[in-house]
């Protein structure tokens, strides 16, 4: 979401005749887009700050904003640790940016809640691309023990399907291809349209139906869901509409069900073995990739082999895993009790993240010679290489005189090189 709401305000600067440079010693202004989800990326801002200062260091002093949610959660103490900052923007406020900069002197902090506001404020995306994203529900309602999002996005907010379409129309006019449905919950989308004048509710299934009616659209993603959020609907038009790709990103955490329900998780291991089994009855080369957190407090040495018993029952395409990272104001920072020590933590973490690169290798070694639609979205770094995407999200690099960027091919999947394919167009 932080890469969307970028190039937002990449959009919104633009309009302001601002222009991007790659010169970090050039710009006159730096706007740090930030994440507070752990303690590391955190520091990073505070640590990126004194590196901007340094560009400038001889020159007149240029504008330094910080946006996104370490500007929500820590507002003045920004400005305190470092008096370089002009302004300051939570992630519902970038919208403001042009007037903030015109008044810098009298207010320079911004942390109100208005998503309606933000959404209605921006100017269309400027920047075409093949694959793009677009956000249609932010914030979040479940207050997991651990994680900030519900208090630096703010509570559940899912915008306009008529706003969302008319977006998606454009990317598509502009040569989008695919497009991935954003939300820090989206299979939580709620809204309604009215259908001969009745109200009628639209929820993430719907939608997706809505959107893949574009022509020239072809593939559907979204992300991220909570495996509590997925209805049959979902699952049926990952059956009935082949827009949608096989490829699920349902983060589980743990598989203890002693730390889901400290986490406040509200699902036990059971619950999400059974929904991946139903999922997986109904759309066959479907593939689910998890987010772990190792190390929360309390867990066992017990509690940790359930993790990894719960990632050889479900066998993940990829996934990502992260030490526990305790975060100001969440509810198990507050308690601070039964902390798992750091080399501990360092342990869970090797050993998941090796069990974890073992089943994604496994999962790619399985495509080794088949015959797979590939989308091209980049150029390679190589002369006349390109880079697209298989359904399942794998990247793959081919060799072409012609450029194919934005077209599907069938593709032979001939070497696997860690995570990536070269392969060969037959069509
Ligand atoms: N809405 C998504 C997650 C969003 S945050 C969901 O419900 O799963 C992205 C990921 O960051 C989480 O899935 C979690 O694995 C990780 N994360 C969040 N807070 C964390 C923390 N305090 N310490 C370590 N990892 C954390
Ligand atoms: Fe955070 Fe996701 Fe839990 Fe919401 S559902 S609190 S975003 S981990």
């Amino acid at each position: 979401m932080n890469l969307y709401d970028s190039n937002r305000i990449l959009d919104l600067t633009k309009k302001i005749n601002y222009t991007l440079t790659e010169n970090l010693k050039e710009a006159d202004c730096y706007i740090l887009n930030t994440c507070h989800i752990r303690e590391k990326a955190t520091e990073k801002v505070y640590h990126d700050i004194g590196r901007v200062k340094k560009a400038f260091r001889n020159k007149l002093k240029p504008i330094v904003i910080v946006v996104g949610c370490v500007a929500q959660a820590e507002g003045e103490e920004i400005k305190k640790r470092n008096n370089a900052v002009d302004l300051i923007l939570g992630p519902q406020n970038f919208q403001n940016l042009a007037s903030a900069l015109q008044k810098t002197r009298t207010k320079n902090i911004y942390t109100d809640f208005l998503c309606d506001d933000k959404f209605d404020s921006l100017p269309p995306s400027s920047t075409p691309e093949v694959s793009k994203l677009i956000t249609v529900q932010e914030g979040c309602d479940k207050f997991c023990s651990f994680c900030v999002v519900p208090y630096t996005r703010g509570s559940e907010y899912s915008r306009k399907v008529e706003n969302i379409f008319q977006e998606a129309q454009h990317l598509v006019s502009q040569g989008a291809k695919e497009l991935t449905l954003l939300g820090q919950n989206v299979s939580s989308f709620k809204s309604n349209i009215f259908e001969k004048g009745e109200k009628v509710d639209v929820g993430l299934a719907s939608l997706c139906n809505i959107i893949s009616k574009l022509d020239g659209l072809e593939r559907i993603r979204y992300l991220t869901s909570h495996p509590k959020d997925i209805d049959d609907l979902l699952i049926n038009e990952h059956f009935e509409n082949e827009k949608m790709m096989p490829f699920l990103h349902l983060p589980i955490q743990s598989g203890s069900d002693k730390i889901l329900k400290k986490m406040n998780r509200n699902h036990t291991q059971k619950d999400y073995v059974e929904l991946i089994k139903k999922i997986r009855n109904k759309i066959r080369n479907i593939a689910f990739s998890s987010d772990f957190i190792v190390g929360y407090p309390g867990e066992s040495e017990k509690n940790f082999e359930e993790t990894l018993e719960l990632i050889e029952k479900v066998n993940f395409a990829s996934s990502y895993s992260f030490k526990y990272s305790p975060r100001p104001g969440t509810q198990s920072s507050i308690k601070h009790i039964d902390i798992v020590d750091e080399k501990t933590s360092t342990l869970r973490l090797k050993k998941i993240q090796s069990v974890l690169n073992t089943q994604q290798k496994e999962f790619n070694e399985s495509f080794l010679s088949k015959n797979v639609k590939v989308l091209f979205t980049t150029f390679g770094k190589k002369k006349d290489q390109y880079v697209g995407r298989t359904p399942h999200l794998q990247p793959v690099h081919v060799t072409s005189n012609e450029n194919i960027i934005g077209r599907t091919f069938d593709v032979k999947l001939e070497n696997l090189t860690s995570f990536s394919f070269h392969g060969k167009i037959l069509n």
